[in-house]
């Protein structure tokens, strides 16, 4: 499934209902909430491809349960998620907070913590010419995702916040 030809971000149907977000720049690949590994290192490896960084936005098994696996077949990969949530995604190498700014394969991508879904739920703000916003559970297509952790007065704040972006971005991925 091919999304955006301009930022050659390609997603990975798994599971029942979720899908993986692969961001490919020349060879390097950035993935998203890989909640299985197995379909990941084949798309990386009939491509010929390198992974260099996971995004994390929550701690879910559906969002977490392909990073161990992938760690173990490229170990120098960066793994981000919010600091706050060190023991339920403890294989993070690089921990973040709301409003901070890395650096991914020469762009910018923003930390924006949106609460609700859980206590700590970050999105990826991918800046630039074709901004994306990876937004984990947080919105669907449908709705706004299950409030689990975090209050429902949360989980509105979350979600003006994700209106408050400009509104040049033009795409919205959930996980
Ligand atoms: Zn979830």
């Amino acid at each position: 499934m091919e999304f955006n030809k301009a930022r050659n971000i390609i997603g990975l149907r798994v599971l029942s209902d979720n899908v993986i977000w692969l961001w490919v720049k020349d060879k390097s690949v950035v993935v998203v909430d890989p909640s299985v590994h197995t379909p990941v290192i084949r798309y990386l490896d009939e491509n010929n491809l390198h992974l260099k960084a996971i995004l994390q936005t929550h701690h879910h098994s559906d969002h977490i349960g392909g990073t161990k696996s992938l760690i173990e077949r490229w170990p120098n990969v960066k793994v981000i998620a919010s600091s706050k949530e060190k023991k339920r995604i403890p294989f993070q190498n690089v921990s973040v907070e709301d409003g901070e700014t890395l650096n991914i394969l020469g762009e910018e991508v923003k930390i924006i913590e949106v609460l609700g879904h859980t206590s700590s739920h970050i999105a990826f703000f991918l800046n630039g010419k074709n901004p994306v916003l990876f937004i984990g559970d947080t919105l669907f297509s449908g709705g706004c995702g299950r409030i689990f952790e975090g209050t429902y007065q949360q989980m509105y704040s979350s979600l003006e916040r994700i209106k408050s972006l400009p509104k040049k971005y033009s795409h919205i991925l959930c996980t």
